[in-house]
């Protein structure tokens, strides 16, 4: 039997890791300038915990979580999204009485089985932020500053925040729903079979229907816009005014993008970018103020984003970045027989600790120096240090470069100083 790995989930190789880390490193710093604190919730949740958050009647809820039993005969749920256990754990520690607990962030994987394809795993991975405890417009101002600095840090300049205004819970949601649903009436038999029952129990999601024929029917559906009660258009007047005032290009005003997700309220938007098609967005946000009260705890307003990694990366696949990490020395030490080995080990040690910049590679395997310049050729050094049971008798080094083709004997003692000329560290 040959073993693959689960249908949706990818392995990412050591070849590809590089900007992996690139971007994670990119994006840790950038959100620790901000003042943003990193948060590490458990991949499993109490499967109550998406529900009551996420919505029962939305397709994550309904069709795409992981949702097993355990020995306990206990519903557990890996998570399809960051937010929910984030407020879990925000309430269950009482972040909001904690020196870190307003600004978060997150880097990880999801989970969720829809069907793959280009861009869209079942295992995938996110970056996000929460903000929790301002309801002011120039909180979203600073979470979309913020998300479009660090979209350039990544060097993405083609990128669009797509932004629109749910409003509120109490007088905005229900007001549109109602007005939506006049609208449909008459209308389902063009609606799919899902937006047919979506209709009655949760209307907004037919706006977020994929389907061809759903979107030919809400194309000149009413604007969540226009029935803003008045609070809400002076929050949503003020962030757009904010943001003009920033020069934050590439803001455009979308009608009606709702999101996936019940529980946001005000300010959502969504990231697209022209190599991803229009459909499919490299991440998205919004305000959700009630889900924290909602969830058990204290009444706190929120806003937040998460970004997909795996659609950042397809779409820094189609430039050159700079995200190759070959450029730091690396440094192979051949060794020959018992006495040669431990000599090796232990000048790999000094050299790390003189050069910690250094990639130091040593030879655990007994074969012979040839196999070992082989060796160190395929891992990419540039310099490989022989040792040999003549080389430790002599106090000396025999230093080979593998791009001039040359050798010398080098002095045992001279080692660290003649590495850092010749890498230039
Ligand atoms: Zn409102
Ligand atoms: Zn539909």
């Amino acid at each position: 039997m040959k073993y693959k790995a689960v249908r949706g989930m990818q392995d990412i190789l050591p070849q590809d890791v590089g900007i992996w880390h690139w971007l994670e490193r990119k994006a840790r710093s950038d959100l620790e300038s901000y003042g943003f604190k990193e948060i590490r919730t458990p991949l499993l949740e109490d499967t109550s915990v998406f529900v009551r958050s996420i919505g029962e009647t939305t397709d994550i809820v309904k069709k795409e979580m992981y949702t097993f039993k355990d020995k306990k005969e206990r519903s557990l749920t890996l998570r399809p999204e960051g937010t929910a256990p984030i407020v879990r754990s925000y309430i269950e520690h009482s972040l909001d009485k904690a020196q870190y607990g307003s600004k978060l962030y997150y880097i990880g994987p999801m989970f969720r089985s829809e069907r793959p394809q280009k861009g869209r795993t079942r295992q995938f991975h996110q970056i996000g932020i929460e903000v929790f405890g301002s309801k002011s417009p120039y909180a979203d101002v600073e979470v979309i500053m913020q998300l479009r600095n660090m979209l350039n840090s990544f060097e993405l300049e083609d990128f669009t925040i797509n932004l629109n205004s749910l409003g509120c819970n109490e007088v905005c949601k229900p007001k549109f729903t109602d007005k939506l649903q006049k609208y449909l009436e008459g209308k389902e038999s063009r609606l799919c079979e899902d937006c047919k029952r979506r209709v009655k129990i949760n209307v907004l999601r037919v706006l977020d229907c994929k389907k061809d024929s759903c979107i030919q029917v809400v194309r000149n559906a009413p604007s969540t816009l226009d029935g803003l009660c008045d609070p809400c258009k002076d929050h949503f007047d003020r962030v757009k005014e904010g943001l003009s005032k920033l020069k934050l290009i590439n803001i455009k005003e979308t009608k009606n993008l709702v999101r996936g997700l019940d529980y946001y309220t005000g300010t959502v938007f969504e990231v697209t970018h022209p190599d991803l098609g229009a459909q499919d967005a490299i991440g998205a946000g919004g305000r959700y103020d009630n889900l924290v009260k909602d969830m058990g705890g204290p009444d706190t307003p929120a806003i937040g984003y998460a970004l997909g990694m795996e659609r950042i990366i397809l779409a820094l696949r189609n430039k050159t970045t700079s995200t190759d990490t070959k450029s730091e020395g690396v440094v192979y030490i051949a060794t020959l027989g018992d006495m040669g080995k431990i000599e090796g080990l232990k000048l790999a040690d000094e050299i790390r600790k003189a050069l910690p910049s250094v990639v130091l590679l040593t030879s655990t395997m007994e074969s012979s120096l040839k196999s070992q310049l082989r060796a160190a050729d395929r891992q990419g050094a540039k310099l490989v240090l022989i040792l040999g049971e003549d080389e430790i008798e002599k106090g000396e080094v025999l230093l080979k470069d593998m791009i001039k083709k040359d050798q010398v004997p080098v002095k045992r003692k001279d080692i660290v100083e003649e590495l850092k000329k010749r890498l230039k560290c």
